[in-house]
């Protein structure tokens, strides 16, 4: 296998990322979109749809809490808990496809105040500029995404304000190929799995070789990571089983500041003095 070429293990020491959650955390997706479509809206049309062999599919979602943060194939199984890997794999593309259907074409259209669906939450753009200019300045800076949602739905919103997409991506497409290997469990928030097929790429992008890799997976980087979401349980959780710094975004309080905190953690105001 050929060996890879990164940035040179050298200069991993001054690198930094920041991770976040994207539904809730980046964007208000769970605010129903102009048309009245949230993920939760989406995910009831959808299951009406998928599910409609069985009349109370959709009684059993409310009852289990609706949405709360889980990924497609958790609540394919709670639909469908005696379905076959393969079954569960059918199940959930279907539920999938049908719930962007609903919600992609909904993105950047105006609600009626005028902002465009989803609105960022507040402190989340100004942050991730911030981040972009350190990073025009030759700062080191990575950005990533731990979300159970997709893709194509994820960079929509982003070019919805021109900003460059994530460095990493772990989304449900990339867990979606580990469903027929692992327990779910393992693969979902707030296990820390997610966290290290996150790090495994970001220290990639500094190895120049397999021997390299393993040095920099191993060596101190914590403190120079956060993870930033909106959920106490799963985002908290992965956060503490990866034993990296976590920032709350509570919706119901000042998330400017929490955004200001992750900015702090990164150290982003001291960037130009020690690295241009
Ligand atoms: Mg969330």
């Amino acid at each position: 296998m050929l060996e890879t070429h990164g940035l040179g293990p050298e200069l991993f020491i001054s690198a930094r990322i920041r991770i976040d959650d994207f539904d809730g955390t980046e964007f208000d997706t769970l605010e129903p979109s102009p048309s009245g479509v949230g993920v939760n809206e989406a995910y009831k049309i959808a299951i009406e749809e998928v599910f409609s062999f069985d009349i109370d599919a959709l009684r059993k979602y409310e009852a289990d809490g609706e949405h709360k943060n889980r990924t497609p194939a958790e609540i394919a199984l709670s639909l469908a808990p005696n379905a076959s890997p393969k079954g569960l794999s059918k199940l959930t593309n279907e539920l999938v496809q049908r719930k962007l259907d609903c919600m992609m074409d909904q993105i950047g259209k105006p609600l009626p105040d005028g902002d465009l669906w989803p609105r960022p939450i507040p402190g989340f753009l100004e942050c991730t500029r911030k981040i972009e200019a350190a990073k025009e300045a030759g700062a080191l800076i990575t950005t990533a995404i731990i979300s159970a949602g997709h893709n194509a739905f994820i960079k929509k919103c982003y070019d919805v304000h021109g900003l460059a997409y994530p460095d990493i991506m772990v989304t449900d497409e990339t867990i979606n190929g580990l469903y027929s290997t692992q327990p779910l469990h393992r693969l979902t928030k707030p296990s820390s799995l997610p966290f290290w097929l996150v790090k495994a790429q970001w220290v990639n992008l500094f190895a120049d070789n397999g021997e390299d890799f393993a040095d920099l997976m191993s060596s101190p980087s914590n403190t120079r990571m956060v993870y930033a979401g909106d959920d106490p349980k799963k985002d908290a959780g992965l956060a503490a089983n990866a034993g990296i710094p976590f920032v709350y975004i509570d919706k119901a309080g000042n998330t400017k500041l929490s955004w200001q905190t992750v900015e702090l953690v990164l150290s982003l105001g001291s960037v130009a003095l020690h690295e241009k």
